[in-house]
C-alpha cells in the first residue's frame, strides 16, 4: 500500500534523509521546511500522512499539529511527531497536541516504516469510511458509519500478555486510565480468551520465559476467530531479527522496551480506531449486500433473490429427490385500500402482511415479495399436503383479525388468495412449479378470493 508522505522539518539534510528512506520504500514524498508551508500543503489535500519535526523556529511542530487537527477539512490526516529522544516530555505535548504517533530522532529505519504503514492503513480505512458516510447518507447504515469516523480510539478491550510483574503492573496503569485492561501471562489461556472474542487489541510481549511470544501474535493473526485482533508486539530494542519476523507475519505495531507511556497510549490508541473502522466497514459491506437482496418496505426478499435461490433449491430437491412446494399469495382487492384509504396505509397493510406470513414460516423456507401485493413462499422438504395446511393458515391469519392502519388510528378487514403447487417430476425448473401456483392462484381470484386453490396436477 503506498502513500504521499509530507516531511516537514526546518533542517535540509534532515528532510533529504527521511526523502530517500521513504522513496526507496515506494511512498511518494513532498517536504516543508517550514509550518505554513506544510499546512498549505495538507489543506491543499496533496499528503495522506505527515512526518512531523517538532522544533522549528516559527511555528513549532506542536502548533502545526494543533492547527491540523483543529481543521475539519485535514484533522482526518494521520501526524507522526518526530522528537528528541531526551525530551519525552515532548511527547506528552504531542499526544495533547492530537499527534497520532511518534518517532524518536535518530530515525531507526524499522521504526520509521513500521510508523508510516500502521498510520497509511489506518488513513486508508478511515477514507474508505468517510466516503461510505457520504455515499451512504440516505441510508440507515449511514449513522453507525459517522459514529465510527468520530471514534477517538478510547474505552478499548485490551489483553496484556505479559509475565514479568514489575513491567506489566506499570503497562497495565498506564493504560487503565483509558481502557479496560487484562493481563494474562500464560499465553495459550489468553490465546483461549481472545478466541471467545472479547477484546479489540492484544498486546503481547516477546519476552515471555517459557514461550516465543511470536508464536502467539501469528496464532492470533490466522485464527478464523481472532484474525481481526489489533496485536501490538512489546520488544527488547535489539531484537529487530524478531521485530521485523513480526511485522512480517501480520503484527499490526510494535513497542520497544523500555516502554514509554504516551507512545504506548498512542500506538494503542491508532490500532483501536484502525480496527473499529475496519469493523464497521466489513459490517457496511455486509449491510449494502443485504440491502440489494431485501426489499425495502417488507423487509423481505426481494425478486432478485428469489430468482437466484428459487434455481438454486430447485436443482438441490431434484438431486436429492426431495419435495419443493411453492405458495403464490396475492391480497385480495388491495387497490381498494389504497384508493379508500391512500397509499401510507397500503404500505402499512404490506408490512404487517409480510409478518403474519413470517410468523408462520420456517427460517429455512424462502419468503420473497414477488410483485406489488404478491408474495411467494417456497417449501424445500414440503409435500403439497404441507404446504397447503400451511397456506390455509396464513389465510386464516389474515383474515382472522383486522389490520390496524393511520398508525393504529383505524383498523381494516383484510382477505388473502393463494396459490399452492408441488415439484413434480417432469418440471424442468422451478419456474414450472411457480407457473403452476399462479394459475391456482388465478382460479382463487376467480371462485371468489380469499381462498386457497391447488393446482392441477
Ligand atoms: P385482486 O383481488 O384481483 O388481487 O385485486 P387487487 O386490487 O389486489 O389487484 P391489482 O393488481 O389490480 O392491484 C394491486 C395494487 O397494489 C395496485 C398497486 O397500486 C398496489 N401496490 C403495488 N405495490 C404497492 C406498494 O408498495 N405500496 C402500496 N401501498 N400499494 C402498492
Ligand atoms: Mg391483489
Ligand atoms: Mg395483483
Amino acid at each position: 500500500m503506498t502513500a504521499r508522505v509530507l516531511v516537514v522539518d526546518d533542517i535540509f539534510p534532515n528532510v533529504k534523509l527521511l526523502e530517500t528512506k521513504l522513496s526507496a520504500e515506494y511512498f511518494e514524498v513532498l517536504t516543508a521546511m517550514n509550518g505554513p508551508d506544510a499546512l498549505a500543503i495538507c489543506e491543499q489535500g496533496l499528503c495522506d500522512i505527515v512526518l512531523l519535526d517538532v522544533m522549528m523556529p516559527g511555528m513549532d511542530g506542536f502548533e502545526v499539529c494543533r492547527r491540523i487537527k483543529g481543521n475539519p477539512s485535514t484533522a482526518h490526516l494521520p501526524v507522526v511527531m518526530v522528537t528528541a529522544l531526551d525530551q519525552p516530555s515532548d511527547r506528552l505535548k504531542g499526544l495533547d497536541a492530537g499527534a497520532d504517533d511518534f518517532l524518536t530522532k535518530p530515525i531507526d529505519d524499522v521504526a520509521l516504516l513500521a510508523r508510516v504503514r500502521s498510520l497509511v492503513r489506518l488513513k486508508a480505512v478511515t477514507d474508505e469510511l468517510r466516503s461510505r458516510v457520504v455515499a451512504s447518507r440516505d441510508y440507515s447504515i449511514g449513522d453507525p458509519l459517522a459514529a465510527a469516523a468520530a471514534d477517538m480510539g478510547l474505552n478499548g478491550r485490551l489483553l496484556l500478555v505479559d509475565d514479568r510483574r514489575s513491567s506489566y503492573e506499570r503497562l497495565a496503569a498506564a493504560l487503565g486510565q483509558y481502557h479496560s485492561v487484562e493481563v494474562d501471562p500464560e499465553p495459550h489461556q489468553a490465546l483461549v480468551k481472545a478466541a471467545e472474542g472479547e477484546f479489540e487489541l492484544v498486546l503481547v510481549s516477546l519476552g515471555l520465559r517459557d514461550f516465543d511470544g511470536l508464536r502467539l501474535c501469528s496464532q492470533i493473526r490466522s485464527l478464523e476467530r481472532t484474525r481481526h485482533v489489533a496485536v501490538v508486539m512489546i520488544a527488547e530494542a535489539d531484537d529487530r531479527p524478531r521485530i521485523l519476523r513480526g511485522l512480517d507475519i501480520g503484527v499490526h505495531d510494535f513497542l520497544v522496551r523500555p516502554v514509554d507511556r504516551n507512545e504506548l497510549l498512542a500506538r494503542v490508541r491508532t490500532q483501536l480506531r484502525r480496527k473499529r473502522f475496519a469493523d464497521k466497514l466489513r459490517e457496511s459491506v455486509q449491510a449494502s449486500m443485504e440491502l440489494a437482496v431485501t426489499d425495502a418496505l417488507t423487509g423481505l426478499h426481494n425478486r432478485r433473490y428469489l430468482d437466484g435461490h428459487l434455481a438454486a433449491m430447485f436443482s438441490d430437491a431434484v438431486r436429492r429427490g426431495r419435495h419443493l412446494s411453492l405458495l403464490v399469495l396475492d391480497i385480495d382487492r388491495f387497490k381498494r385500500v389504497n384508493d379508500t384509504y391512500g397509499h401510507d396505509a397500503g404500505d402499512e397493510v404490506l408490512r404487517e402482511f409480510a409478518n403474519r406470513i413470517r410468523a408462520q414460516t420456517r427460517g429455512i423456507d424462502l419468503v420473497a415479495r414477488y410483485g406489488g401485493e404478491e408474495v411467494v413462499v417456497a417449501l424445500p422438504d414440503t409435500t403439497f399436503e404441507g404446504a397447503h395446511a400451511l397456506a390455509e393458515r396464513i389465510r386464516e391469519r389474515v383474515e382472522g383479525s383486522p389490520f390496524t392502519i393511520h398508525r393504529g388510528a383505524q383498523s381494516i378487514h383484510v382477505t388473502v388468495s393463494v396459490g399452492v403447487s408441488a415439484r413434480q417430476a417432469a418440471d424442468a425448473s422451478a419456474g414450472d412449479i411457480l407457473k403452476r401456483a399462479d394459475l391456482a392462484l388465478y382460479r382463487a381470484k376467480e371462485a371468489g378470493r380469499n381462498r386457497v386453490v391447488a393446482a392441477a396436477a
